[in-house]
């Protein structure tokens, strides 16, 4: 449990890094192709690469702002788990009985009787053991 939340939020620290140099690199070569748009003739080859580079910086905003995301419905489905575990530890199920049908010593008719447990049939009325 806590190794899992350890690497959970090691895995949102690297997401947060990813969101931070994604923003860095599409500001940085979002501004640099509009800087290469003003020259004069345009090298069209730099503004393609720049505005290429900038879109990878979009791509890694998005794909770690979804890890984040993922992260906090990670977190909290655990919690939700670790919830019921508590809850079912705190009430636990009554123990199953389990039925078995057996033919009745004294009258021979088939009854239905919980195993392990001495019954009495409803046919003849004596002492039956499940
Ligand atoms: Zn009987």
């Amino acid at each position: 449990m806590a190794r899992n939340k350890v690497v959970g939020a090691v895995s949102v620290i690297g997401a947060k890094i990813q969101r931070a140099i994604g923003w860095f690199v599409a500001i940085l070569f979002g501004a640099v192709g509009i800087d290469f748009l003003q020259d004069d003739p345009v090298d069209m080859a730099c503004v393609i690469l720049s505005f290429a580079v900038m879109t990878a910086g979009i791509i890694g905003i998005i794909r770690g702002t979804k890890k984040i995301k993922n992260a906090k419905i990670a977190e909290l489905e655990e919690a939700k788990a670790e919830a019921e575990a508590a809850f079912r530890a705190k009430n636990p199920e009554p123990p199953k009985i389990t039925y078995v049908v057996i033919d009745c010593p004294s009258c021979g008719g088939d009854i239905k009787v919980p195993k392990g447990q001495v019954s009495i049939c409803e046919y003849c009325g004596s002492q039956v053991q499940g």
